[in-house]
């Protein structure tokens, strides 16, 4: 066993079917009285739930929150918690809806209770990535780790088919990179490999039967494992690249994460041997790489960049952008392969 430095992150994890009736308990465990509940527009009525089950001890809904977390939005909520008084916030949603909850921490300390109904992975993360006048800016801080997750099956059964698949690839992608990671433990690796497996095994069952309770259950679980990844270790090309496409050209999150994947695993196939060989295992495939594109493509999911909204003149600016920065990956970043990947990406080619 090589040596290796573990920095476990404290949360309280909640996991089941119909979880979310416990809400008002975990509130009066964190000593709370006043929670404030967050959603997108589009889970307003996810959110009067909560607030319902909240009974008096909830002070309202703000259902505000949108992608990438531009700070217009969180100054808006900012208000609300100051005239509510709110002493807890409590999101309910993906990605986008937690965004918004650690952007409230962030300002003030309050800590959160977060339900996730997507397989994003955010609420395991001490990870913030907030917008301001169209530069996407990403921090590590304590501070905004969600001190409860409530994990409710059952919500994640409305979680449309299309986004359901895309939003497991991009937990995937997440556990990938944590595997070849140059500080992943064997823990993190264990959860890795668990994760990808519940996760492949989960979507050929949901794509045909989206209420399927096991394979929602299994989905469910590898977003958490695969976001604990994400939150534990540092990632490489493949969340860089990404982080550029969605942030420069604001192609959407999870379908981005889908699309690259393939490609940034082919490009670093050559120096990861071992791990591509564990991966293409969970997967239940010869190739990672090849495995990857297939889960997307027979499951209806975006494999070019192309049908996601990119233009083909942004490529070399996209590239430019990429390897501005150094950053450690397992194979180093020449600029020549970096655009042999994302032209490939562009046209949706098959690794
Ligand atoms: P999202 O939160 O934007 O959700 C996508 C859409 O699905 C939204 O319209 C939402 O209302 C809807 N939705 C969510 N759950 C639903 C459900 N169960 N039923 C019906 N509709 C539902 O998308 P996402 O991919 O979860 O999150 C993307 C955002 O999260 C990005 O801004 C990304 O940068 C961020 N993110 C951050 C981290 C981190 O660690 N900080 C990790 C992953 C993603």
């Amino acid at each position: 066993m090589k040596p290796f430095v573990y920095n476990a992150l404290p949360s309280r994890v909640i996991f089941g079917s119909n979880t979310l009736y416990q809400i008002k308990d975990e509130l009066r465990l964190l000593g709370k009285n006043r929670g404030l509940v967050l959603s997108t527009a589009g889970q307003h009525k996810a959110a009067s739930q909560v607030s319902n089950l909240l009974g008096e001890f909830s002070v309202g809904c703000f259902n505000g929150a949108v992608m990438h977390t531009p700070i217009t939005v969180t100054n808006d909520a900012l208000k609300i918690v100051m005239e509510t008084k709110a002493d807890c916030i409590i999101a309910i949603g993906g990605g986008s809806t937690i965004g918004l909850a650690k952007a409230i921490a962030l300002n003030t300390n309050l800590p959160q209770i977060v339900i996730p109904t997507t397989y994003a992975g955010s609420e395991a993360t001490p990870i913030i990535g907030q917008t301001e006048n169209g530069v996407k800016t990403t921090q590590r801080t304590l501070k905004v780790l969600p001190e409860v997750i409530i994990y409710d099956v059952e919500l994640t059964k409305t979680l449309p088919v299309p986004i359901t698949i895309t939003s497991a690839m991009n937990a995937i992608a997440h556990a990938i990179e944590a595997l070849y990671s140059k500080d992943t433990n064997p823990f993190i690796s264990m959860l890795a490999e668990q994760g990808i497996e519940a996760l492949a095994r989960a979507i050929p069952i949901i794509y045909h039967s989206p209420l399927d309770s096991t394979a929602r259950s299994d989905a469910l679980f590898g977003a958490w494992a695969c976001g604990t990844c994400l939150g534990a270790v540092g990632m490489s090309i493949h969340h860089k690249l990404c982080h550029t496409l969605g942030g420069s050209f604001s192609l959407p999150h999870a379908e981005t994460h889908t699309v690259i994947l393939p490609h940034a695993v082919a490009y670093n196939e050559s120096a990861t041997t071992e791990v591509m060989a564990r991966v293409a295992k969970a997967l239940g495939v010869s190739n990672a790489a090849q495995g990857l594109y297939d889960l997307a493509a027979q499951h209806g999911a975006p494999t070019s960049l192309k049908e996601i909204g990119m233009n083909a003149s942004d490529i070399n600016l996209a590239v430019e952008i990429a390897c501005a920065s150094p950053y450690w990956n397992p194979r180093p970043i020449e600029a020549n392969a970096i655009h042999n990947l994302l032209s490939n990406a562009f046209y949706g080619k098959r690794p």
